[in-house]
């Protein structure tokens, strides 16, 4: 065993923490971790603690909680990680744009959920029409509203952001 002469991540754990954060998916869609939805935004490793730097998709969303203790149990049970701390950064904001294609999709096939666009507008998942009305504020959680498409006459969730 030779000691690293700089304060050097292990690249092996690092690789395993990101794996294991692979595998948290997120409280309000099982289908999805938390990096296809892009929450992950650092990691770092050193002298056994592992530190995960999260955005937060949904501004005071109760599932934030229960992300960040799955998230620990789930690196902390990485070998070689003796501690996980997880940070919930202020910036960069979250947008859709960092979900993955394949998050996205299957948010509109499974989910029926639609995502507001950069200019504010929603797209229909069902028919991709670009007419979405809001409908009400109170959707199923807190983290989604009901809006409805005229196209095809759906109603459709929108996460909010
Ligand atoms: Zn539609």
């Amino acid at each position: 065993m030779t000691a690293p002469t700089t304060p050097v991540a292990s690249p092996g754990i690092v690789d395993a923490v990101r794996a294991a954060l692979g595998s948290v998916d997120d409280p309000e869609y099982p289908d999805l971790s938390i990096v296809d939805l892009g929450l992950l935004e650092t990691l770092t490793f050193d002298g056994g603690v592992a530190r995960v730097g999260l955005i937060p998709t949904f501004g005071g969303c109760p599932a934030l909680a229960m992300i960040e203790s799955d998230v620990r149990a789930a690196v902390e049970a990485v070998e070689g990680v003796e501690r996980c701390e997880v940070t919930w950064l202020r910036s960069p904001v979250w947008t859709t744009d960092r979900m993955t294609a394949a998050a996205r999709r299957t948010l509109a096939d499974d989910y029926t959920v639609v995502l507001r666009g950069p200019d504010g507008g929603l797209r229909c998942p069902v028919c991709g029409g670009d007419e979405v009305e809001d409908r009400s504020i109170a959707g199923p959680t807190r983290c989604r509203s009901i809006a409805w498409c005229p196209t095809c006459r759906n109603p459709v969730e929108v996460m909010r952001t």
